[in-house]
Parts: structure tokens; sequence; C-alpha cells
């Protein structure tokens, strides 16, 4: 089973006609770095712009082991909270689309979330569908045979939603689940470009660059701007992507070394070590000068030390820096996996890969449990280096000290 990775693309622009944009995006830069949101924000004067952002904001803290019900619940108390203090906010909503990806390496999956008409379409071996379907008037009557899709498209009232985050206490969240596969691509969408450029265009422009998110994207945003840019246009495209076997992993099977044997190597960079100072050798008291001497080339040696220490800590933070920047947002740092090391069972935290020759995990529990000890079906997970949450990966812990 081949590891996955995400590549994704978002852009935002205001549009030909109107001043402000107020939509808001979230491209894998939240708690969860699988996670993708589109806003689009109803309300006068910049109070739109308040409501998807709001949004965004609490989506952005959305652990990957809570719910997105509760994240919407809460963006809709926080909108109508704001809504109630400010007379100029009162009113304002904001639809929004939100995927994220999780599940295990052999069953990748994505929950998409729901509320008004910003949408999320899956495509997938050369066709797009649609995952959302819009709370929208014009989408109500598309479903109850009163409306064809070409005719919901020209309608005069289309942009009349039946659901949005601050429009009332309770807000239904539409969510579903689904299987994803290496080469998927998931786009997400405000009505910006929906209902400028039409779906049998937009697949044709997603289907003409399967290997570059971004052109997929500017292309649908020239597209919308083309078309004549009447609302602010948001578009997400997020690729699924195979990843070459992990390079740095070593692996060797029972019977050709005679022992099983699973690896992933240290970080190269461990600013933590390079501070701690060596041990002293015990000195006479009476030898002054010596300790004197001594005790100024240590000074020294710590200044050195400490000089080498801010340059190792510089340089994490440049590893780190480039990890953040490369627009390959991989399946979530915030997650843990275990393996087996010379015969033991270790806990990690990060992935277990290594893109750029750059490691993503590091050592995190060493639970003291044997490779032999571990029984046939609780082998698999740990063989295939299942991803967990932090707190799943606690009571796996748990699990094997009992
Ligand atoms: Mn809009």
């Amino acid at each position: 089973m081949p590891f996955l990775e995400l590549q994704p693309f978002g852009v935002t622009d205001a549009g030909k006609v109107r001043q402000n944009n107020e939509d808001a995006l979230l491209v894998g830069d939240g708690e969860d770095e699988t996670l993708f949101v589109v806003a689009d924000g109803i309300g006068g004067f910049e109070a739109g712009e308040v409501a998807s952002s709001l949004a965004v904001e609490v989506l952005k803290e959305l652990r990957p082991d809570r719910s997105f019900k509760t994240a919407m619940a809460e963006a809709n108390r926080k909108i109508l909270a704001a809504g109630r203090t400010d007379e100029k906010l009162s009113g304002m909503g904001t639809t929004v689309v939100a995927i994220r990806f999780g599940g295990t390496q052999s069953e990748p999956l994505a929950e998409v979330a729901h509320v008004g008409d910003s949408r999320a379409y899956l495509v997938r071996g050369g066709e797009m569908n649609p995952i959302t379907e819009d709370h929208s008037l014009v989408a109500e009557l598309v479903r109850s045979g009163d409306l064809t899709r070409d005719q919901a498209a020209e309608h005069p009232q289309k942009n009349l939603i039946t659901r949005a985050l601050g429009a009332d206490e309770d807000v239904a969240v539409d969510t579903t689940v689904l299987p994803i596969e290496a080469n998927d691509r998931v786009l997400l969408c405000s009505d910006g470009l929906s209902d400028m450029v039409p779906e049998t265009r937009i697949s044709e422009l997603l289907l003409d660059s399967p290997e570059d998110p971004e052109r997929a994207a500017r292309d649908l945003l020239a597209a919308a701007l083309d078309a004549g840019g009447n609302d602010n246009i948001t578009v997400i495209v997020v690729d699924v992507k195979e990843q070459a076997p992990p390079p740095r992993l070593v692996r060797r099977r029972e019977g050709q070394s005679g022992t099983s044997e699973m690896r992933a190597v240290e970080p190269q960079v461990q600013p933590q070590e390079s501070r701690t100072p060596p041990r002293e050798s015990p000195r006479r008291a009476q030898d002054r000068a010596r300790r004197h001497h001594r005790a100024a080339r240590r000074k020294r040696r710590g200044a050195f030390r400490r000089a080498l220490g801010a340059l190792v800590r510089g340089l994490a933070i440049l590893a780190v820096l480039a990890i953040a920047l490369v627009p390959a947002y991989l399946w979530g740092s915030s997650r843990y996996f275990f393996a087996f090391d010379g015969g033991d069972v270790v806990a990690y935290q990060g992935l277990p890969y290594a893109p750029l020759g750059f490691e993503l995990n590091r050592e995190w529990r060493r639970p003291g449990v044997k490779e032999s000890d571990i029984k046939e079906p609780y082998r698999e997970p740990i063989e295939n280096h299942k991803l967990y949450t932090e707190s799943q990966a606690q009571k796996v812990l748990g699990d094997l000290g009992s």
C-alpha cells in the first residue's frame, strides 16, 4: 500500500465587481494540516468578512481528534454572539465547506462537512462529481423535481441559501465520509466560481492539468473572472498523490538477517543535546591556577557551545520553515505511529517518511514492550505504521502496557 500525500493549492479573489472579499479560506495551515476550508460570508458593510473569517478561525483550531459538528456549532455561536454585541454585524452569516483527510494507510478517508452553497467536488478516473448538495432554494427545487439543474443555474433566486452559520441557534451541518484513493483530486469553491462557470467547464479545467493543483486553481479563477467575476471567487484544489516508500526507513525481514528490524532514523538536528555541558572531572582544591585556567577555557568553550547551539537551533528553524513552505502537506505531523525497532515497540511522533531528506518523526515513547510479545492481530497496525492522534496513541500505549 503506497504512502499518500496531499498537494493543495488555494486562491481567493474579490472578483471584478465587489470592493471587499467576503470569502475566507484555510489551506492546511491550521491545527490539522489535512483540513481545507472555504467560507463565503453574507452581510452588509464588512460583516460578511467578519463571519467568514470567524468560521475559518474556529476551524483553524480544530484538532484532528475533534468532530466537525462541534467546531461548526462553536463557529455558529461565535458568529451569533458577535452579531448581538455589534449592530453593524447583526444578521451576518457564512457558508462553509470543509474537508479533512484521515483514516489509515490502508483505508484513507476524507470527511466533508458543509452548510450553504459553497461546494466540494471529487475528480476520480477522469470524471468530476459533486460531493455536496447546496442548501439553497433552487437546489431544493431541483431535488423536488420542480426545476432542472440547468434551470437552477439561470434562476434569479439562485443565491438564496437556506442554511448558514450565524442564521440560527441550531445549525444543521451535512457531513459525509468518502474513501480516498491515490490520484483523487478535490475541489472546494465558493459560488463565485460555480455561479460563473458551468460545471462542464470546471470539470474540463480540472482534467486539463492533472499534475498541477496550482495551475488548475488558477485556471478556474481566471475562468470565473473572464465570465464577469460578479462575486468573490475562492478555489482550493487538493491532489492526493502516491509517495515513494520511505527511503530512510530500514526494514529487514525475519530470516534474511536473523532479526526483524524496523528503524526510523533519528532527526539529524538535535539542538537539545548540543546544549548539554560535558561532565566535569574531579579536581584537587589546592590547584587553583590550573582550575582558573580550566574555568577560563570552559567559559570560552561555553561561548562556542552556545554559538553552536544557536546555529543548530537556527538550522532547525530553517528546516521547519522549509517543510512548512513545501506545498506538499503531509497526512499530519500531529500524528503518531508505532514501529518495531531492534526488537522493541517504539512510538513515534510525526510521519513515517522523510520528504526531501527531512525527518518528520521523532521517538516519542518506548513502552518497554518486546516485538516478540505482540500477537498476530496487533502486529499489522505496527508494521503498517497506522497513524493515530495523540489521544489514540496514548490509549494504544495503555493497551500495550496492560
Ligand atoms: Mn459568494
